[in-house]
């Protein structure tokens, strides 16, 4: 699930300023559980734009965004509230408010969001990265637990030797990530697995713009 938090009123007033006409999108996903830009947030956001003088020609939350096919459809059903808005107020990723630009042959879209992450939905409001997308994952060798987001160093070659009392030398207040892996793999029986030394990082497995052609 893609993390993210609302901007502030502000700085969306900022770059909204010579925008009048405002259209709200929602994302029924991920911003929803985030609490961030569901049917709930777009409502709180039609309420305090009001307030600030702008006009709210439409609301929508899409199911996803993040789908070109979907803002087509959104598109297509809000031409006419679209033609007469100054812009699109995405409460969406910015993969989902770019998704939205593309949907609408290119209307202005303004984003409300700030995506943070990748994430791991614990519990209500609470999130955890657990992947940086490398684009080569190895954690068949670490007891399923990524070494580049549990180690504060994302080394991939076993500890850094400053742990103490089992705790991160960068953040004593977090556990040291390859200790963490160590005793998972002592449980699995694969502590051999400790003694595989890998290559420096490919990192071209994540330039960008990573894409897949099917
Ligand atoms: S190694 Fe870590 S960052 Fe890379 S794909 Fe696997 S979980 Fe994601
Ligand atoms: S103390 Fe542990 S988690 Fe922290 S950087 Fe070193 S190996 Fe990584």
């Amino acid at each position: 699930m893609i993390i993210s938090k609302q901007k502030g009123l502000k700085e969306i007033l900022g770059f909204l300023k010579g925008a009048k006409k405002i259209f709200l999108v929602g994302c029924a996903q991920c911003a929803t559980v985030c609490k961030t830009g569901g049917e709930d947030e777009v409502n709180q956001m039609e309420k305090a734009l009001k307030k600030e003088g702008k006009v709210i020609t439409g609301k929508a939350i899409l199911d996803p965004p993040c789908h070109t096919v979907k803002a087509k459809q959104f598109y297509q059903k809000n031409k006419d509230a679209l033609s007469e808005s100054d812009g699109i107020l995405a409460m969406v990723c910015g993969d989902g408010a770019q998704s939205i630009m593309e949907g609408t042959r290119g209307k202005k879209v303004y984003p409300a969001l700030d995506a943070l992450f990748l994430g791991m939905v614990q519990r209500g409001g609470h999130f955890i990265q657990k992947c940086v997308l490398c684009g080569e994952c190895v954690i068949d060798a670490t007891a399923g637990i990524c070494p580049l987001t549990v180690c504060s160093k994302g080394l991939l070659n076993g500890p850094c030797g400053g742990s103490k009392n089992e705790k991160c030398e960068v953040d004593r207040e977090r556990d040291c990530g390859w200790i963490m892996i160590y005793k998972r793999l002592k449980e699995l029986g694969e502590l051999d697995k400790m003694k595989i030394i890998r290559g420096a990082k490919d990192n071209s497995k994540a330039l960008h713009p990573q894409k897949i052609e099917g």
